[in-house]
């Protein structure tokens, strides 16, 4: 399996193995990798997977995209990434062996628990696997990696609980001070091992955000340290999100022996269009989804596209702070990997369509051919508010027993505008509602459920340098850590 650039510079270009762009952000062009084609799942190959434990199917399906990894360590890391001991953190009662059970509100409309990880986010699905390969790729190459980010709370925490502990890794990660919560502040800083290092900057997520590319536009400074990254615009992030597509179709179905015939619908709160990407692949290799229901809160920029054809990124000003933080984008980074199929795999077009985003400007597909494929992909949106939120995890709670976060709450918002009785409908669960406790408190007037692990961890010592928003400090901190 080779990989290319959306941007078509690496067309043709041997070399482009799995582990060799694992480690990298964009490709050397500026666009995004993805596998030449899509491997293509046969009837005979579903009805084998259908039995498969996570970490079976974690193994089957990755094997289709990664060729330069011995099919032995490949399996080695997918059993000691996808155990019980890892995804155990979910609710009381939760069948913890299944890592993402599946979990029927009524007949034909389940969700698809994918927070039992150690930061309740379903960026660990993807993030543990990820600091197992580095960890991996790195002894084999007799390299270090030191990461940069920044984060707004969940891609950050979940960054850490991957990488903590790991050879070779180091992970300098960059919050906005006083801006989580006490909950996510807890999460991150609290963490001990030497190979993790907060810094609060006194600044918005933003200032972070741009402390870090300004490291890392300095080319030097990222050679000599070799800084790299962990950001959702990592294709092995969306290649292990891959996986749990297949998993909860599988559920959904009737389990081992059930039917691969039957269409089922996905429905994915969407930021950064990482995850309903990976559904969109799972979709192109020939899993029977019928349509992938993308749900985004205020912040619509996705489902403006879906309902016009036009791509408007917001500038940071115009993009609003809701109670689903983790979908407050302004640019959704993974949407030209997308788009790239939309137009024919045709990286002249994506060049020219981002050339205006990479501007700050906006294209409109309204007058073009490529509208009339859209319905192809089977993508249909909608768009969640505040007050939307608030009813649905209500509702849930008072007709189902069940507490669902923000975003998930917004997922289920728009799956039950679109939902068909002709299919069933499964619901991504983004991430626990501890992590939201403020907005869970509007809605419920109580309290979320806290899983055991996590009690009173607010009160654990934490470890967390605090700075003003400089490029020269956090260079600084860096070289000082790493001894000059
Ligand atoms: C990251 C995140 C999302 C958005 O996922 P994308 O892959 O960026 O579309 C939704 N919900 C939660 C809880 C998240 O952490």
């Amino acid at each position: 399996m080779r990989y290319i650039s959306t941007r078509g510079d690496l067309q043709g270009c041997p070399g482009n193995t799995f582990t060799e762009i694992l480690l990298g952000g964009l490709a050397p062009d500026g666009g995004l990798y993805l596998p030449e084609t899509y491997p293509q799942i046969t009837h005979a190959e579903l009805d084998q997977w259908r039995g498969l434990s996570y970490a079976g199917l974690a193994f089957a399906v990755l094997s289709k995209f990664i060729d330069d990894i011995p099919p032995a360590d490949l399996q080695w890391l997918v059993d000691k990434t996808y155990t019980a001991e890892v995804y155990c953190n979910g609710r009381a009662g939760d069948d913890v062996r299944d890592i993402t059970p599946l979990r029927w509100l009524e007949p034909g409309l389940g969700l698809l628990q994918l927070s039992n990880g150690p930061t309740l986010a379903f960026k660990d699905m993807a993030m543990q696997l990820l600091g197992n390969l580095f960890e991996y790729v790195l002894a084999k190459k007799g390299e270090e990696i030191n990461i940069l980010g920044a984060t707004s709370g969940d891609t950050g925490s979940a960054a850490e609980y991957a990488m903590r502990g790991k050879h070779s890794v180091r992970v300098f990660m960059l919050s906005p001070f006083g801006r989580m919560s006490a909950f996510q502040r807890a999460q991150m800083y609290s963490l001990q091992d030497a190979n993790i290092y907060n810094i609060a900057v006194r600044g918005m997520f933003d200032d972070a955000q741009d402390i870090v590319k300004a490291v890392s536009n300095d080319h030097d400074f990222k050679a000599r340290h070799r800084i790299g990254a962990v950001n959702s615009i990592n294709w092995a992030r969306v290649a292990a999100q891959i996986v749990y597509y297949f998993k909860g179709y599988f559920a959904a179905t009737g389990g081992v022996s059930g039917s691969n015939d039957t269409p089922v619908d996905f429905a994915v709160p969407s930021g950064n269009f990482g995850n309903i990407c990976a559904g969109h692949i799972a979709r192109m290799m020939g899993l029977p989804i019928r349509r992938l229901v993308m749900a985004t809160n205020e912040n619509d920029v996705l489902d403006e596209f879906f309902r016009t054809g036009i791509y408007r990124p917001r500038a940071t000003a115009e993009t609003h702070t809701t109670s689903s933080p983790s979908m407050d984008i302004s640019k959704a980074s993974n949407f030209e990997r997308f788009v790239y199929d939309l137009v024919g795999r045709d990286p002249a077009v994506i060049r020219e369509l981002w050339a205006k985003v990479d501007a700050g400007g906006s294209f409109d597909l309204s007058k073009t051919a490529y509208i009339a494929k859209l319905p192809d992909f089977g993508f249909v949106s909608g768009m969640s508010s505040h007050v939307d939120r608030l009813a649905t995890i209500r509702q849930t709670f008072e007709k189902y027993g069940v507490m669902v976060d923000t975003h998930t709450a917004d997922g289920l918002k728009v799956a039950l505008e679109k939902r068909t009785p002709d299919s069933p409908m499964v619901v991504l669960e983004t991430a626990l509602p501890v992590k939201f406790e403020e907005t869970i408190v509007e809605a419920m007037g109580r309290l979320p459920e806290r899983p055991a692990a996590m009690q009173g961890i607010e009160r654990l010592p934490q470890r967390v340098e605090v700075m003003d928003v400089s490029v020269d400090a956090v260079k600084r901190f860096i070289e000082s850590r790493l001894g000059g």
